[in-house]
């Protein structure tokens, strides 16, 4: 293999680490901004959960405080009841009692329910709150574990990087933009290895996309230092030394 196939090579291993440290990265960054946005969610629940709360808490303290209003309204009628004179006076009144008591018996049951429901909303918020806390330990230790990736990563990469630059001196201006054009197009898998397909026929296909190869091109391959593309795919094309 001729020394800008190698330097080729060489470049191309560079780049696929390059490109691997750089997934690994983003995917721990994805993985921050997927448990942020889960977090923000548990947070809404919890609010709105607060918020109904206080809605209902609003509502069962007034129907205590209706309750005692009544309370002190059936207390008055009895104190009447003691100092009527007509039987009429003491029919009305009785009349005003047991409409007041069957009332009172209802907003008792209302007061009830309602204490029961700022219960059961008291735990869910409880339960919310700690569901949020879990949510958040769970964020802080992502992100923790992205900057140790960051910190770890960082010295391998500039290292990587230095040793793309000296990789990329040793090849010539023009291979080099090609090289960089594909780069872009395949993600890092810039070359393609040639393939005989039966040991005994001259029959090769490039491995980047499976299409036929002349016997030309890869014998060109084998004894001159040059670079060819594929027909098909662009990608540039190398054989093994041990084929
Ligand atoms: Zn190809």
């Amino acid at each position: 293999m001729g020394a800008t196939l190698e330097a080729l090579l060489a470049l191309r291993e560079i780049e696929l680490q390059i490109a691997e440290i750089r997934r690994q990265l983003a995917a721990k960054e994805r993985s921050v901004a997927r448990q942020t946005e889960k977090l923000r969610a548990a947070e809404h629940t919890l609010e709105a959960g607060r918020a109904d709360l206080k809605h209902t808490q609003v509502a069962a303290d007034a129907a205590d405080l209706d309750l005692k209003a009544r309370d002190a309204h059936v207390a008055r009628l009895r104190d009447t009841l003691n100092t009527v004179r007509t039987n009429k006076e003491y029919a009305a009144i009785m009349s005003q009692l047991n409409n007041e008591k069957a009332d009172r018996t209802r907003q008792e049951t209302r007061a009830l329910e309602l204490l029961g429901e700022v219960e059961t909303k008291r735990k869910a918020v409880a339960e919310q709150e700690a569901l949020v806390k879990e949510e958040s330990q769970r964020l802080g230790n992502i992100k923790a574990q992205l900057e140790q990736s960051l910190a770890s990563f960082s010295a391998r990469l500039s290292a990587l990087e230095q040793q793309r630059d000296a990789a990329a001196s040793r090849l010539d201006g023009k291979v080099l933009d090609l090289f960089n054009r594909l780069s872009d197009r395949y993600e890092g898998e810039v070359m393609a290895r040639v393939v005989q397909v039966h040991p005994r026929r001259q029959e090769f296909i490039c491995d980047g996309c499976n299409m036929s190869l002349s016997a030309e091109r890869a014998n060109a391959l084998l004894t001159r230092d040059e670079v060819q593309t594929c027909g098909s795919c662009g990608r540039i094309l190398f054989m093994d030394k041990s084929r």
